[in-house]
């Protein structure tokens, strides 16, 4: 693993202030291991609480509107989760585009937008069971990343991608390591065609199923330099090992 990594937690639509405890003891955990950067997306009303709790690790939001404000019931900007203490957004989540109908255009005004506000942003892609049954995947994803990915000067360096295949998410199935490593290079020329030499900062993350027993071998993939993970990061007795993980690849 070349680059730093990071582990992202999303809590998704879990998580109540009772559950604060869960995320300060991620964060302890975080902090035993300074080589890896550690983030957490929970639901927008524990943003804030959060970030005032969390010592060393980011906290983040799990979508953003592309508008600073305005008449849009229902929904956070960019701006706003950076006022609540978020540091990073996650945008173009496979729940968001297949639940909320997102597609790429919707996912990059995001992007841009969680951008000029200063926070980072993590664009997810993945291919779903079909796409890859039908030897597409790497087209697929290709096209969701020449889509949704920020344009524009310095767009790369507040960018992580996050390869998701649908079919991994929630089912505890996962590619073969294989596969994964295939998929992470071609992402990573990918990025390299899009933005030049700034395309190799990019932090390629993989997702889907990642949890304590498979953290080691997945993280090891080629061009693999962290993992999103859902259900596993929602206690740090299943969080922590795979940010332990992420440190072994690194400290050795
Ligand atoms: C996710 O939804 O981003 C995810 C990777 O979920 P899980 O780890 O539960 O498969």
């Amino acid at each position: 693993m070349s680059l730093r990594p990071y582990i992202v937690g999303n809590w998704k639509m879990n998580g109540l202030r009772s559950t604060m405890a869960d995320a300060r003891a991620i964060d302890r955990a975080a902090a035993r291991y300074p080589a890896v950067d550690v983030g957490l997306a929970p639901p927008f009303t524990l943003v804030h609480a959060m970030a005032e709790a969390a010592q060393d690790s980011a906290v983040g939001g799990q979508d953003c509107h592309a508008k600073p404000n305005g008449a849009f019931t229902g929904d956070v900007s960019a701006p706003m989760l950076l006022d609540a203490g978020a540091g990073f957004v996650i945008v173009g989540h496979s729940e968001r585009r297949a639940i909320h109908a997102e597609d790429d255009a919707a996912v990059r005004a995001k992007a841009e937008a969680a951008l000029v506000a200063g926070l980072s942003v993590i664009v997810c892609v993945g291919e779903t069971e079909a796409e890859r049954d039908a030897g597409k995947a790497e087209a697929i994803v290709a096209g969701q990343l020449h889509g949704s990915v920020p344009q524009g000067e310095g767009a790369a360096d507040r960018l992580s991608v996050a390869y998701e295949p649908v079919w991994a998410i929630g089912t505890g199935r996962v590619p073969s390591v294989d596969d994964v490593g295939a998929m992470h290079r071609s992402i990573r020329a990918d990025l390299v065609k899009l933005y030049g030499a700034a395309g190799k900062g990019v932090r390629i993350l993989y997702g889907g199923s990642v949890n304590a027993g498979n953290a080691s071998e997945l993280l090891a993939a080629d061009e693999v330099g962290g993992a999103l993970v859902g259900g596993a990061s929602l206690t740090a007795e299943n969080f922590a090992p795979i940010i332990h993980a992420a440190a072994m690849l690194v400290e050795g």
